[in-house]
C-alpha cells in the first residue's frame, strides 16, 4: 500500500539546532544498527521508519557495516526510501559513516582518503540516493593523519556527495584538533557523535566542554543502553530481547549483572514517581539541560518508538532528582 505520511507530524516532535549550524535536529532520532539487516523482517523496518517519520523523526543514522550482513542496512533503508520515503527526501536527513571494517584489503576501513571516499560511493550506491545529509568519520584512525582524515570529509562535501560532517567517539582531544583542521579547510564540523547514557557518562569529563566551546553539536548513541535502561531485563532475559540474539554480539546475558539490574531497578522506581517509564527517563535524562542535541536510539518494534517519543513530554528534573540518580549511579 503506497505510504501517505501523517497530517500531524510535525505537531509534537522538538527540534534542536545542532551548534551554531543552520540544520535542527529531532530530540529523538533513529538508528538502523540494528533490525534493519538481511537476517530482519522488511515489513517490520519499513512499519518502523514511517511511524517514526509520522511522529516527527526526521533524522535517520546508518553506516556503512550496519547489518547484518555489512551494508544490509543501507540496502533495506533504499528500499524503504524508494517504495515511501523519496517523496520526502528534502524533510529527511540521512546519515552514514565509515571507519569501521567493510572490505578486504588494506583500504576497506579506518581513516584514509581512499577508504571513506570509496566507501561513501559504495553507501550511495546500496541507499540509491545522491547524497547524504551528514557523513561520519565512524572512529578515529591513529595511523592515518588527521589532516588527511579531515580533508576527506572537507572533499566529500566540496563533491556534493554530503551537506555536512561529522566525527564519531573521538575524544575531546582528538575533537579540538578536527574542529581546528575542518575550519582551516572551510567545511566546519556539524556534530560528535558519542556514546552517551546514564550508564556510560565519559562525554561529561571534557568532550562535552570542548563541544560547546566549538559550536559543534552531539547525537548520543545508545542512551538506553542497548534496552538495558528500560524495564524490559527487570524479570530476567526475555527471548525476544538483544540479549538474546545471535545477531548482537555488543549485549550480551553477561553483560547484565546483578549489580546492575539493581540501579536500573532504582531508576525504575524513580520513572514511575515522575509518571515516566524508565525508557523515557533515560532519553530525558540524556536531553537534560540541553547540552545533547539529539538522543539517537534504536528500536525493535513501533511500540518502542511510540513510547519512546513519548519522554518529551516530561524532559524537566527537579535537582533532587538529577541527586538521586547520580546516588543510584554511584553505588
Ligand atoms: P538504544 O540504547 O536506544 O537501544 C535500542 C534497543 O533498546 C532497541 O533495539 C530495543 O532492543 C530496546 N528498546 C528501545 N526502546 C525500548 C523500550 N521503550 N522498551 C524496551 N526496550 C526498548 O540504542 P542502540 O544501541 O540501538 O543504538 C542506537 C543507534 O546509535 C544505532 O542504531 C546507531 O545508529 C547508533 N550507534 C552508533 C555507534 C557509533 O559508533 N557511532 C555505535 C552504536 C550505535 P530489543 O531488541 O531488546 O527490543
Amino acid at each position: 500500500m503506497s505510504y501517505q505520511a501523517a497530517n500531524n507530524r510535525y505537531q509534537s516532535m522538538k527540534y534542536n539546532r545542532t551548534g551554531n549550524s543552520g540544520l535542527l535536529l529531532p530530540a529523538l532520532s533513529l538508528g538502523l544498527w540494528h533490525n534493519f539487516g538481511g537476517v530482519d523482517s522488511y515489513e517490520n523496518g519499513r512499519s518502523m521508519l514511517r511511524r517514526a517519520f509520522d511522529l516527527g523523526i526526521t533524522h535517520f543514522d546508518l553506516a556503512n557495516n550496519y547489518g547484518p550482513p555489512p551494508g544490509s542496512s543501507e540496502e533495506m533503508f533504499g528500499k524503504i526510501m524508494k517504495t515511501d520515503l523519496a517523496p520526502y527526501r528534502d524533510e529527511l536527513v540521512v546519515s552514514t559513516k565509515a571507519g569501521y571494517y567493510m572490505w578486504e584489503g588494506p583500504y576497506g576501513e579506518w581513516g584514509s582518503k581512499k577508504y571513506l571516499v570509496s566507501s561513501l560511493d559504495q553507501s550511495l550506491k546500496r541507499m540509491d540516493l545522491d547524497y547524504v545529509d551528514i557523513f561520519y568519520s565512524h572512529r578515529p584512525d591513529p595511523n592515518t593523519p588527521l589532516e588527511e582524515t579531515m580533508a576527506a570529509l572537507d572533499l566529500i562535501v566540496r563533491q556534493g556527495k554530503a551537506l555536512y560532517v561529522g566525527i564519531s567517539s573521538y575524544s575531546p582531544e582528538q575533537t579540538k584538533e578536527a574542529v581546528r583542521i575542518l575550519n582551516d579547510l572551510g567545511t566546519p564540523l556539524l556534530i560528535h557523535q558519542p556514546r552517551y547514557s546514564m550508564f556510560d557518562r565519559w562525554i561529561e569529563n571534557g568532550l562535552q566542554d570542548v563541544l560547546s566551546e566549538s559550536g559543534v553539536g552531539s547525537i548520543a548513541f545508545c542512551p538506553l543502553e542497548q534496552g538495558l535502561l528500560t524495564n524490559k531485563y527487570l524479570g530476567g532475559i526475555p527471548g525476544n530481547s538483544r540479549a538474546a540474539s545471535e545477531h548482537s554480539p555488543f549485549l550480551s546475558e553477561a553483560g547484565i549483572t546483578p549489580e546492575k539490574i539493581a540501579k536500573v531497578e532504582k531508576l525504575s522506581e524513580l520513572a514511575k514517581e515522575r509518571g515516566q517509564s524508565l525508557a523515557q527517563m533515560a532519553l530525558a535524562w540524556v536531553l537534560r539541560e540541553g547540552k545533547v542535541t539529539s538522543a539517537l536510539i534504536g528500536a525493535s518494534r513501533v511500540s518502542q518508538i511510540e513510547e519512546n517519543v513519548k519522554a518529551l513530554d516530561h524532559l524537566e528534573f527537579s535537582q533532587d532528582e538529577l541527586t538521586l540518580i547520580d546516588q543510584i549511579l554511584a553505588k
